[in-house]
C-alpha cells in the first residue's frame, strides 16, 4: 500500500477508533466525490476470511444525505442485487458504513470482452434492481456502471451509492421526511438551474449537421451556440396559450416581465453523461423513469462498446448529443410533456440504433482483438465477434425503449424484465 494511502488509512482509524479496534484496512479501493472505500477484514479474528468494504464518507457530507444512504441499504439493499450494510460506526462527524466486500471488474475493462448473452444478463441484473428500489419508489439518481458492481466470474451483481437517492421515505435537506410524490433530491440538487427564468426554453444549436461517427469518440456534435429563451406559464398544457403574455417567447432574450419570474427548482443530482432529457432539461417533475434512462446509456455502451458514450461537457451538450441519437422530432415532442419548448437549429432524422451501435462495436473490436492489450483470459475471440455479428433485433428494441425521450411511456423496470430480449432470446 502505497505512503499516502498509508496515512489516510491511519487518519481514518483516528477519527473512529471503532475501526482501528475491530478492521484491519487492507486497501483503498474507491474514491468518490462523497467518499473514499477501503478493503478490510476482521481484526481479531483471522480465522474469518470474508472481506469488508469501508465507506468512510466525507465529514463535510449533508447528514440528510449520509442518513438517507443507510435506510436506502437497510431498507432495501441485502436482496435482488441491492447491496447491504452490515453496520455503521460514526465518531463526531465521521461515518462509516461497513458493507461485504463485493470483488468486482472496471466496466470499461470488460465491455470489449461482452458477449451479447452477458451483455443480457448484465441489464437483466441491473434491471432486477432497479425494480426493487423503484417498488419502494426510492430513484437511485445515479445509476451508472461505477454503482453497479459486478463480477464476471461469480456472475453476481450489487447495486450501491444511494448517496443521490430520493424517494418518499427519505428526507431533503432541511431533514423534513419526503411527502410529495415529486420527488426531492437528498443532494445539493435544489439549486437554481438557470441564470434565466422559470420554464426556460432550451435552445441547442446543432452544427455541422452530422449523420456520420468520428473513429475513436462517440458523438463529436459541436454545438456553436447556445442560449436560453423564456416562455410564460408552467403548466405543460396551455403555456402556449399563455404566450401573449410576454414578449420574448422564441426570441433570444428574457423579457422583464419573465425576469420578474421566480427560479425554476430541479433535481439534477447524478452524473454527466447518464441524466435523462427531463433532468437535462429541469422538469421539476422526475420519477423512477431516470434511472431507466441511465440503465438505456449503460446498455447503449455496452451495445456500441464506447464507454462513456455521451461525453458531455454540459447539460446543452449532452442534450445534443443525445438528439443526434434520437433526432429532434421525438425530443421536441417529449419536451412538450413536460412542458418545455425545445427550439433546434436544425432537424435531425434518428440514427438507426442497431445500425450505429454494431457499426461503433465492430470498429472497437477490431482494434483490440489481437493486439497485445487483449486480455489473454478471453479463450474465444472467434465466439465473441460471432455473438455481435447476431444480436437479436428484440434488444435494440428494448435499448429504445429504455431511452424513451418521453419519461412517460419510457419502460418500467418490471415492463423490461418481460420484454422479449429477456424472454424470448435466451442463453
Ligand atoms: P461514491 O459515492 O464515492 O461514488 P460508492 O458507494 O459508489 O461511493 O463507492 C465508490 C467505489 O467503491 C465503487 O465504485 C466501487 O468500486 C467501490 N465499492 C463500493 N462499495 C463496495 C463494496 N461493497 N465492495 C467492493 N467495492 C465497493
Ligand atoms: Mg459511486
Amino acid at each position: 500500500v502505497p505512503y499516502d494511502i498509508q496515512d489516510e488509512i491511519s487518519a481514518l482509524y483516528k477519527s473512529i477508533p471503532e475501526i482501528a479496534n475491530h478492521f484491519l484496512i487492507l486497501d483503498k479501493i474507491g474514491e468518490g466525490a462523497f467518499s473514499s472505500v477501503y478493503q478490510a477484514r476482521l481484526k481479531h479474528y483471522p480465522e474469518v476470511t470474508e472481506m469488508f468494504a469501508l465507506k468512510h464518507i466525507l465529514p463535510t457530507t449533508h447528514p440528510a444525505r449520509i442518513e438517507n444512504e443507510l435506510r436506502c441499504l437497510l431498507k432495501l439493499g441485502g436482496q435482488d442485487n441491492v447491496m447491504g450494510v452490515k453496520l455503521c460506526l460514526r465518531n463526531r462527524d465521521n461515518v462509516v458504513i461497513v458493507m461485504d466486500y463485493f470483488a468486482h471488474e472496471r466496466f470499461q475493462d470488460i465491455l470489449n470482452l461482452m458477449s451479447v448473452n452477458e451483455a443480457r444478463d448484465y441489464m437483466k441484473n441491473l434491471l432486477v434492481a432497479l425494480k426493487r428500489i423503484h417498488q419502494h419508489k426510492v430513484i437511485h439518481r445515479d445509476v451508472k456502471p461505477s454503482n453497479f458492481l459486478y463480477n464476471r466470474n461469480k456472475k453476481q451483481y450489487a447495486l450501491v451509492d444511494f448517496g443521490l437517492a430520493s424517494g418518499h421515505f427519505l428526507i431533503d435537506r432541511e431533514g423534513e421526511k419526503q411527502k410529495t410524490s415529486t420527488p426531492v433530491s437528498a443532494s445539493n440538487a435544489r439549486v437554481p438551474l438557470s441564470p434565466s427564468k422559470a420554464n426556460i426554453t432550451q435552445t441547442v444549436k446543432i452544427s455541422p449537421p452530422v449523420n456520420k461517427f468520428h473513429e475513436s469518440t462517440p458523438l463529436p456534435r459541436p454545438i456553436k451556440k447556445q442560449s436560453s429563451f423564456c416562455v410564460p406559464a408552467s403548466s405543460s398544457a396551455g403555456f402556449l396559450e399563455k404566450s401573449g403574455l410576454c414578449n420574448c417567447l422564441g426570441k433570444p432574450k428574457i423579457c422583464s416581465l419573465c425576469i420578474a419570474r421566480k427560479n425554476q427548482m430541479a433535481p439534477r443530482a447524478g452524473t454527466a453523461g447518464f441524466r435523462a432529457p427531463e433532468v437535462l432539461l429541469k422538469s421539476p417533475e422526475q420519477d423512477t423513469a431516470v434511472d431507466i434512462w441511465a440503465a438505456g446509456t449503460t446498455f447503449l455502451s455496452i451495445l456500441s462498446a464506447r464507454y462513456p458514450f455521451f461525453r458531455a461537457q454540459d447539460d446543452t451538450n449532452h442534450l445534443a448529443q443525445i438528439i443526434s441519437v434520437l433526432g429532434s422530432a421525438a425530443c421536441v415532442e417529449a419536451a412538450k410533456t413536460f412542458g418545455k419548448v425545445l427550439t433546434l437549429s436544425e432537424n435531425l432524422p434518428p440514427l438507426d440504433l442497431r445500425t450505429t451501435c454494431l457499426k461503433l462495436r465492430s470498429s472497437q473490436m477490431s482494434t483490440r482483438l489481437g493486439s497485445s492489450s487483449f486480455s489473454p483470459a478471453v479463450q474465444h475471440p472467434d465466439d465473441l465477434v460471432h455473438s455481435w455479428s447476431n444480436v437479436p433485433p428484440e434488444a435494440f428494441d428494448l435499448l429504445a425503449r429504455m431511452l424513451d425521450p418521453n419519461p412517460c411511456t419510457r419502460i418500467t423496470a418490471e415492463e423490461a424484465l418481460r420484454h422479449p430480449f429477456f424472454t424470448e432470446c435466451g442463453a
